[in-house]
């Protein structure tokens, strides 16, 4: 019933010319294949790029952040307005590392949801806890609060493509993937604090992807999770083999 979305971030990697030749080898590979949602979400300068060369195959493109607002005078931030104008259909709102080093707080997460809503974006929402929330037994306090604060104000109807990506800050970039049964668990989380702001109904429906480390080695194992809807995969995402492999998990 949730159709499972296998998606690249390829942070800030790749120029225009070496996203086209990943996408040479890589749509062959994946052609065809329709059991997956596949996206990949490249830098803002090979973004209009990917999405020419994408275009109807079976490989969608987004960005990786935008502003809240329209237009005005920020510089360097991309709009909603604009993202929609070159038929870009995703976007990552809140990663880590654009909370880390952009300082994007649960605010700044919450009016990006709102905006990407409005413009008929899916928006892939990221929460995950740091090690040492963890360690501390506060990783469900983490996630709820993330949740709770992305879907302030948020309703029930216009929420329909909503995707949550659960990345464990302590698994990203790690090598340290985190096991099924952590996934599962947070997943369980995340999806009790969905439904109790957007229903049930839309809670079950909601798909909730699962971001760190994830590899062809370990992509099958974490798929066969009933609670696990789809990957979000950073450094596996850059060589176009290795990606499909991941795509192809099983
Ligand atoms: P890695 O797959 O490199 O751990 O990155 C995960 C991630 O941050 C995807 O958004």
């Amino acid at each position: 019933m949730r159709k499972p979305l296998i998606a690249g971030n390829w942070k800030m990697y790749k120029t225009p010319r070496e996203s086209l030749a990943f996408l040479e080898k890589f749509l062959p590979l994946v052609e065809g294949h329709t059991r997956d949602e596949i996206a990949l979400f490249p830098t803002m300068s090979s973004l209009g790029y990917v999405l020419e060369a994408t275009e109807g195959t079976n490989v969608r493109a987004g960005a990786q952040t935008m502003h809240w607002l329209n237009e005005g005078p920020y510089t360097g931030q991309t709009s909603p307005t604009m993202l929609a104008s070159i038929n870009c259909t995703h976007v990552l709102l809140g990663h880590s590392e654009r909370r880390i080093y952009a300082n994007e707080t649960d605010d700044m997460v919450n009016w990006k949801l709102k905006a990407a809503i409005g413009h008929n974006l899916v928006p892939i929402v990221c929460v995950g806890e740091t090690m040492d929330k963890r360690q501390s037994g506060l990783t469900e306090a983490v996630l709820r609060w993330q949740i709770a604060n992305a879907l302030n104000g948020v309703e029930r109807e216009g929420s329909e493509k909503l995707i949550i990506a659960y990345e464990p800050v302590w698994a990203i970039g790690t090598g340290s993937t985190a096991t099924p049964t952590v996934v599962s668990e947070a997943h369980r989380i995340i999806r009790r604090e969905v439904a109790e702001r957007l229903g049930q109904e839309r809670a079950d429906a909601t798909r909730i992807i699962y971001g760190g480390s994830v590899k062809p080695e370990n992509a099958s194992q974490l798929m066969a999770q009933p609670e696990i809807d789809g990957a979000l995969v950073g450094g596996g995402s850059l060589d176009a083999e290795t990606f499909a492999r991941i795509v192809k998990y099983s």
